[in-house]
């Protein structure tokens, strides 16, 4: 199977994609990993991004999609791509089965965020639903005391939510249009949308079979 994840800002998507393909025992893809990935190593590819990043640009949709898609299995589950229409229609080559899209409502959005933590020691980010340290308060990289910015949940949902009107909601409305779109709900907790997912994907494991 190829699956494809989008989702609202705060909807744990990331986490929930890696839940999935470990359930299925598919590969977890993760878009921004394989970039850094190839930029370090300093492949063909990476060095073309990299002319890019050095001046200060955005690597072109092409060069990421040629990256990305050199890169992927016959089965996965991608998290951080596409992030908007041309990179959607860049991946068409590889014809993905379906697309995940968890939504929230904006007050969800926004407590979600609240729930984010930082460690000022390691600038590490931690949330208390989708991405909890393993020690309540406690940074697991350093061992530093988590703090929230009050100041900054406000100005941060602002910044969120207009990416996500900007470049999610059109690929949203894309990838309805093509039927290929499956809506689930992200409120909850962690295990409560890992179960709505996992319902979703029976459902089209019948279909198919049928
Ligand atoms: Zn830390």
């Amino acid at each position: 199977m190829k699956i494809v994840f989008i989702g609202s800002p705060g909807s744990g998507k990331g986490t929930q994609a890696r839940m999935l393909a470990s359930e299925l025992e598919i590969p977890f893809i993760s878009a921004g990993d394989i970039i850094r990935g190839e930029i370090n190593s300093g492949t063909e590819f990476g060095c073309r991004a990299l002319k890019y990043t050095k001046n200060g640009e955005l690597v072109p949709d092409e060069i990421i999609a040629e990256m990305l898609l050199a890169s992927l299995p016959r089965s996965f589950v991608l998290d951080g791509f596409p992030r908007n229409i041309s990179q959607a229609i860049l991946l068409e080559r590889t014809e993905p089965d379906c697309v995940f899209y968890l939504y929230l409502g904006i007050s969800d959005i926004v407590e979600r965020i609240s729930k984010r933590r930082i460690c000022p020691n390691c600038k590490r980010v931690y949330n208390l639903i989708s991405n909890p340290p393993k020690t309540p308060c406690i940074c697991d990289e350093c061992g530093g005391e988590l703090i929230s910015r009050i100041d900054d949940t406000e100005k941060t949902a602002r910044k969120r939510m207009d990416v996500y009107k900007r470049e999610t909601y059109p690929l949203v409305d894309y990838y309805r249009k093509r039927k290929m779109l499956i809506e689930v709900d992200g409120s909850g907790s962690v295990e409560d949308v890992h179960h709505r997912i996992m319902r979703a994907v029976e459902e089209i494991k019948c279909k198919s079979s049928c």
